[in-house]
């Protein structure tokens, strides 16, 4: 397994399959996944139980997001896009809101074409500061992997015990329609038992909420690098484009990455 964790609080900028050229933001710990899901598929790896550790402060953040944008004003490197994604959850940063309020600020002063995104999974709309800093950034990426309880259960391992997929979708729907939706799709096995959320029940219960949700996108896509678990399958470029078909006939815009 070589998954891997970011150590800045703000890096690169790199180069992003679904997102371009992007300034990646961590407001989570250096040293291990902070996330209220532990998804068979995270890049970061599973969880380390008992395993506590410091996320940055506001101070800090503001420090190196501004040290970062001085940096790159002066080697001449535009990003197209600053990304809340990291090691884990950024929604989960009890000053998240204030953050996201910083980085349009600062974003409008040095780079004011570049989008801000937020990579999230869904887990915390239950917060209105939350959802209210949500609504303020570009593109606000909204994880939903599967309609099916059960399926999001063994993908996504929800540490909340109230977590249910009729509750998502009930506080996505508060966006209005202003927000993308993310859905990894996978086959495979985790712990003997099988999953796949390419089938036609998967998919069928997808674009029904959809519906319910309304996004102005809908963003699939794959696993493109180790994952914790080792007996998954990326689904291959031909099976995505049936997918996203589908659910294009359903209405809606839809990106495969
Ligand atoms: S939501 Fe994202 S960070 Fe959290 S476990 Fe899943 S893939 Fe990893």
């Amino acid at each position: 397994m070589s998954t891997f964790l970011f150590d800045d609080i703000v890096f690169g900028p790199i180069k992003s399959r679904r997102l371009g050229v992007s300034l990646g933001i961590n407001l989570l710990p250096k040293d291990y996944k902070l996330c209220t899901f532990d998804c068979i598929y995270c890049e970061c790896g599973f969880s380390e139980k008992g395993k506590s550790g410091k996320i940055p402060t506001v101070t800090e953040y503001k420090d190196s997001l501004q040290k970062k944008l001085e940096e790159l004003k002066s080697e001449g490197i535009t990003p197209d896009v600053f990304t809340f994604a990291g090691n884990g959850e950024p929604t989960i940063h009890p000053d998240f809101p204030e953050i996201v309020d910083f980085t349009i600020l600062k974003r409008d002063e040095f780079f004011p074409n570049a989008k801000i995104s937020v990579l999230s999974n869904s887990t915390m709309l239950h917060k209105q500061p939350v959802v209210d800093a949500l609504k303020r950034v570009d593109n606000n990426i909204l994880k939903l992997d599967s309609a099916i309880d059960e399926t999001v259960k063994l993908m996504d391992a929800p540490n909340q015990k109230s977590f249910s997929v009729k509750n998502t979708i009930e506080l996505l729907k508060q966006f209005g329609g202003n927000l993308i939706v993310q859905t990894m799709f996978l086959k495979g096995s985790v712990n003997g038992t099988e999953i796949d959320n390419t089938t036609d029940t998967e998919v069928g219960a997808l674009i029904d909420a959809l519906k319910a949700i309304n996004p102005k996108q809908v963003m699939i896509y794959s696993i493109d690098r180790d994952t914790p678990v080792q007996t998954l399958q990326k689904i291959e470029k031909e099976e995505m484009e049936g997918i996203a078909e589908k659910i294009r006939k359903a209405g809606f815009y839809v990106s495969v990455a």
